[in-house]
């Protein structure tokens, strides 16, 4: 499968998943010399807030201004934050401006006027809600139609294309973290069951042996096994033999093949040739992103599990208690969510993370969740898990990952890690690392 453009006049653009990336958004505003670039977190967010599609948002803007850069626009005259050129306010009260061409909505600041452009959408109250408009050509026909003097068909044309050249594709394009993700070669394996079964897990493998040996394996009928994906240990080749719909033979409990999307990675738990490669993992966890949000599937260690955590009659253990799960999962999460920088870790104290909000400051007392409500944050997700630890095969190490949001909409991941000893006896302190999401 090739990276193929996949957005049409017909395409729906609300209730979406935001496959433009917050970096993507951002670098167009910046390539563009837009004055939104510098609010590009806060405009994308109040975006994807309402389930809009931030590229379609952005095609608009585009469209309606060049990002506010046509001299000749009205945004650009009047420095009214208006990227839709919208005459009236969905969200409050807010002041208009009298213009040559009418009169145009004034906003504070752009995150307020993209918040207004997405919320006009969706409001149950509005047109485009009332009348069921929920594709891009339903949408700008009632925004820009053609009574009003538009080109309201090459407006369509235009927003399709800009947002063909932004979206993550499927199976291709560029991640969040430098990596790119190879386009995804296709070798059907006989071995699967049809589908289609809804898929709510992810199963990571490790082949023990090279990509060439176990993609040949898979596509012989002589195994009687397959996987959905391999992943090579270079990060540059990515072969799928199962569609994603379809069950393929991988887990060795079947209700765990019918549920499961399962991945193949070059090389082997004992590090015989080496260590699981960062560039790998890295590739994989963008795999992985994309698997997630193509199934909604949570990105977390509930559903992205080892094949050696799936319970009998699987009787395999890869890829290992050195398959880096922590480093994985932060690679996953920066797919999905964006960019995390490392605040700080902790190293004291009986009981994971109390924080202060103060980043610099985030200190260890007392349960995540108690001391984030506490601290007037927002809990997202909190799940806690156990992990065979790192040249530990026989030992589990407890782990938490917490995700939050500050009073000034700042969102931190917190990850709590109580490790053991060399008997497997949990030790009483904990590490705590903090991570803050950034852009
Ligand atoms: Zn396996």
């Amino acid at each position: 499968m090739t990276a193929t453009a996949t957005v049409t006049a017909s395409s729906q653009v609300t209730a979406f998943l935001p496959r433009m990336t917050l970096l993507k958004f951002k670098a167009v505003l910046e390539e563009a010399g837009s004055p939104a670039a510098r609010q590009a977190a806060a405009c994308y967010a109040a975006i994807v807030e309402r389930g809009i599609s931030p590229a379609f948002v952005l095609g608009l803007f585009a469209h309606e201004s060049r990002y506010a850069t046509d001299p000749n626009s009205i945004v650009y005259k009047f420095n009214n934050y208006n990227p839709g050129n919208c005459r009236s306010s969905t969200i409050g009260s807010m002041p208009l401006i009298s213009t040559d061409r009418g009169v145009f909505v004034k906003y504070p600041d752009w995150a307020t006027g993209f918040r207004d452009l997405a919320n006009r959408l969706i409001v149950k109250n509005y047109v485009y809600a009332q009348e069921g408009r929920r594709t891009i050509e339903q949408i700008i026909t009632r925004f820009a139609p053609v009574k009003d003097g538009n080109d309201t068909a090459g407006y369509i044309v235009k927003v399709v294309e800009l947002m063909n050249g932004w979206i993550t594709p499927a199976g291709g394009g560029n991640s969040n973290m430098g990596v790119t993700l190879p386009n995804i070669t296709q070798t059907p394996s006989p071995n699967y069951d049809q589908g289609p079964t809804r898929k709510t897990k992810i199963v990571i493998h490790d082949i023990e042996g090279s990509f060439d040996s176990g993609n040949n394996w898979i596509d012989s009928s002589k195994s009687g096994v397959s996987a959905h994906y391999i992943v090579s240990a270079d990060g540059k080749r990515i072969d799928q033999s199962i569609r994603e719909s379809d069950i393929a033979w991988h887990a060795g409990n079947y209700k765990y093949n019918q549920e499961a999307i399962g991945i193949e990675h070059e090389g082997y738990q004992s590090f015989s040739t080496g260590p699981y490669p960062d560039v790998m993992l890295r590739v994989s966890a963008a795999l992985v992103s994309q698997i997630c949000k193509r199934n909604g599937i949570a990105p977390n260690r509930q559903n992205i599990i080892g094949h050696g955590e799936v319970p009998p009659p699987n009787n395999h253990t890869d890829p290992g208690p050195k398959w880096p799960w922590d480093r994985y999962m932060a690679y996953v999460l920066n797919e999905y969510n964006g960019e995390l920088n490392h605040v700080t870790t902790d190293n004291q104290g009986p009981n994971p993370v109390a924080f202060n909000p103060n980043p610099n400051n985030f200190a260890v007392g007392q349960g995540v969740i108690e001391a984030a409500t506490r601290m007037r944050f927002e809990v997202l997700t909190a799940e806690q898990y156990l992990v065979p630890e790192s040249g530990q095969a026989a030992g589990l190490t407890k782990r938490s990952m917490t995700w939050v949001k500050s009073e000034d909409g700042k969102i931190y991941l917190i990850l709590a890690i109580q490790d053991q000893d060399k008997n497997n006896n949990p030790l009483t302190t904990w590490t705590t690392q903090v991570w803050l999401q950034t852009v």
